[in-house]
């Protein structure tokens, strides 16, 4: 293959510049030619297709978002619009498709290499709820980025003897609460992969109060149930006047962390490795600490993602 295309597509995640640029420039070092797609699946349909040089990848390693813009655009589960987009793709001669995003996007990567088309996934979401794959990019500085606003509310908490609700991203996993919760010693994380019982949720801040503890926090997935509900629940068992914060966007922006940037540097690297060998239908992963290559359909339909619970485990264990 001697001239292949990026994209990304979904929610934008810390580190996907950092793909982009990957894929720029390892593609180049093989003699191989970049085009960038604007907006996702989108663009693709509507040709919005230029040609990348490694100067436009240039001083953007650093940078949160991604310069070739994301979107949503449900339009390309259709037949019709997968067509039109490999249409524009043979429009500039482009031969092989690099797919960076979420689930959604590799539907739209895997409905291309049926069509004929190959593309290749990688995987890119604030959520890590990617099967298939132990971390996806943009992970990391999310989860340090909640635990820096974990930290302040610390502070206030203690101050006052306040017990906090914050509620963070993950609708359908638990990651992102389950790894900040660690690392901020949360005395509670509550995920949708995990029942919980709120009156033993009251029975701990209870416990940890007679035991002089000066805060409570409890770090809430979104996708167990909104912060404020949660916290109406725990004061009318007891009168907590429990605080909640809803750290909402400002967890997908900012500067991606190092461990972010060299994932996603490696990512994008093999995912140009695959095209060069004119492979598709893959998307790329790491699994303990070694990348591997799956059928995109095999992570979409049989392999399930699953948050790592022993750290739920090593949670109760240690922060009560
Ligand atoms: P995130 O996890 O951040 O939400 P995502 O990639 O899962 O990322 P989606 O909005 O689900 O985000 O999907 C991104 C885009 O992928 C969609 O807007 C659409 O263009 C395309 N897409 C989603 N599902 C399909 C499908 N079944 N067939 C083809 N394309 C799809």
């Amino acid at each position: 293959m001697k001239r292949i295309g990026v994209l990304t597509s979904g929610g934008d995640a810390p580190g996907m510049n950092a793909a982009i640029r990957a894929v720029v420039r390892k593609a180049l070092y093989e003699d191989m030619e970049v085009y960038g797609v604007n907006y996702g699946f989108a663009g693709l349909v509507a040709g919005d297709i230029r040609k990348l040089t490694r100067r436009d990848v240039g001083d953007m390693i650093q940078r949160g978002g991604t310069f070739l813009y994301s979107a949503r655009y449900p339009q390309f589960a259709t037949e019709e619009g997968q067509l039109k987009g490999i249409e524009q793709l043979k429009r500039f001669g482009i031969e092989g498709l690099v797919v960076i995003g979420g689930d959604g996007s590799y539907r739209g990567a895997y409905a291309l290499t049926k069509h004929g088309f190959p593309c290749v996934g990688v995987p890119g979401t604030i959520d890590n709820d990617i099967a298939g794959t132990d971390y996806t990019i943009g992970f990391d500085t999310t989860i340090n980025t909640v635990l820096e606003a974990l930290d302040r509310i610390r502070d206030t908490a203690t101050s006052h003897i306040r017990t906090f609700v914050i509620e963070v991203m993950g609708r359908d996993a638990g990651d992102i609460a389950l790894w900040a919760g660690v690392a901020s010693g949360a005395e509670q994380i509550i995920i949708p992969e995990k029942d919980f019982d709120i009156t033993e949720v009251a029975e701990n801040i209870r416990r940890g109060r007679e035991k002089g503890k000066k805060h409570s926090i409890i770090v809430l997935a979104e996708g167990v149930m909104d912060g404020q509900e949660f916290a109406e629940k725990l004061d009318s068992i007891d009168n907590f006047h429990v605080r909640v914060t809803v750290l909402g966007h400002v967890q997908r922006g900012g500067s991606p962390t190092a461990r972010d940037r060299v994932l996603a540097s490696q990512f994008g690297a093999k995912a140009v490795e695959v095209l060069k060998d004119g492979r598709g239908g893959v998307c790329i992963g790491l699994d303990n600490e070694k990348f591997v290559e799956r059928e995109i359909i095999d992570t979409l339909d049989n392999l399930e993602h699953k948050p790592n619970l022993d750290l739920y485990k090593l949670n109760e264990e240690i922060s009560n």
